[in-house]
């Protein structure tokens, strides 16, 4: 009985240990990506590309958004690992979720506008509030909102709702986008996963946000999950009350 425990403890040792180097892996190629592309552009600069100011202007603005992109990479791995400390202790409060919720679409409805899609909300309005972190909660639907709003094209619809079911409820990112591929719906959660990477880099994406929100939803005792085929993509999450 207790070699076979051994035994697992050491498998499962293993295991973590794998996850931990492809983690720091990830990571470090997810980092020096945009550096690469940085110091490529300044080394060209520097080489006489600064004398053409249309040219010099041109890689100039490449560097500023890669920039930005490695910011928002630490940002995101920051935001993960505090998550992973915080675990047990979320600061719950009531929160009002159909204010957060119209809170986040106003955020994001100018980019949605400017793109042609139409944003739409489907709230009762005697949604009750939930236990939760406020700001780790609008984390969440930032994150789905914003995909949605990315990998959906113009001329498509975004619907954003929630229901009350029993002790739970649910809230739904639902958008007519471009779809996930079924054999990849099982790994979206993953950290750096994503269905097609140049797609998500253009994007401005860091391929960590539902990773994020999953921590999140789960730190609240809920659960994350998503359906999609051709027509599109469902979000939803589920919080206890
Ligand atoms: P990213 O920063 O790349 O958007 P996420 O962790 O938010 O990273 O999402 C992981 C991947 O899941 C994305 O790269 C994309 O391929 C896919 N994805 C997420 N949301 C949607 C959506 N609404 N429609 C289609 N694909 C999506």
């Amino acid at each position: 009985m207790g070699v076979v425990c051994l035994m697992r403890d050491v498998t499962e040792q293993k295991r973590l240990e794998q996850i931990r180097t492809e983690f720091v892996a990830n990571v470090s190629h997810e980092l020096r990506t945009p550096l690469t592309s940085i110091n490529g552009f300044l080394e060209t600069l520097l080489d006489g590309a600064i004398d053409n100011p249309k040219v010099a202007r041109n890689f100039l603005e490449i560097m500023n958004g890669e920039s930005k992109r490695l910011s928002r990479l630490i940002d995101d791995l920051l935001k993960l690992s505090s998550l992973e400390d915080k675990k047990s202790s979320l600061n719950k409060q009531p929160v009002n979720l159909k204010e957060l919720i119209c809170e986040t679409v106003k955020m994001l409805s100018a980019r949605a506008q400017e793109k042609g899609i139409a944003l739409t909300m489907a709230i009762p309005d005697d949604l009750p509030e939930v236990p939760g972190e406020r700001g780790f909660l609008e984390q969440v639907l930032i994150n789905l909102l914003d995909n949605a709003v990315k990998y959906t094209l113009s001329g498509g619809i975004i619907e954003i709702g929630a229901l009350v079911n029993g002790k739970e409820i649910k809230v739904y990112v639902a958008d007519t986008g471009i779809g996930i591929p079924e054999e990849s719906l099982p790994r979206v959660f993953e950290r750096f996963y994503r269905v097609d990477k140049a797609r998500s880099r253009d994007m401005g994406g860091t391929g960590l946000g539902l990773a994020i929100s999953k921590h999140i939803v789960e730190a609240h005792g809920g659960k994350i999950e998503v359906e999609s085929d051709q027509e599109g993509s469902t979000f939803s999450f589920i919080l206890p009350r």
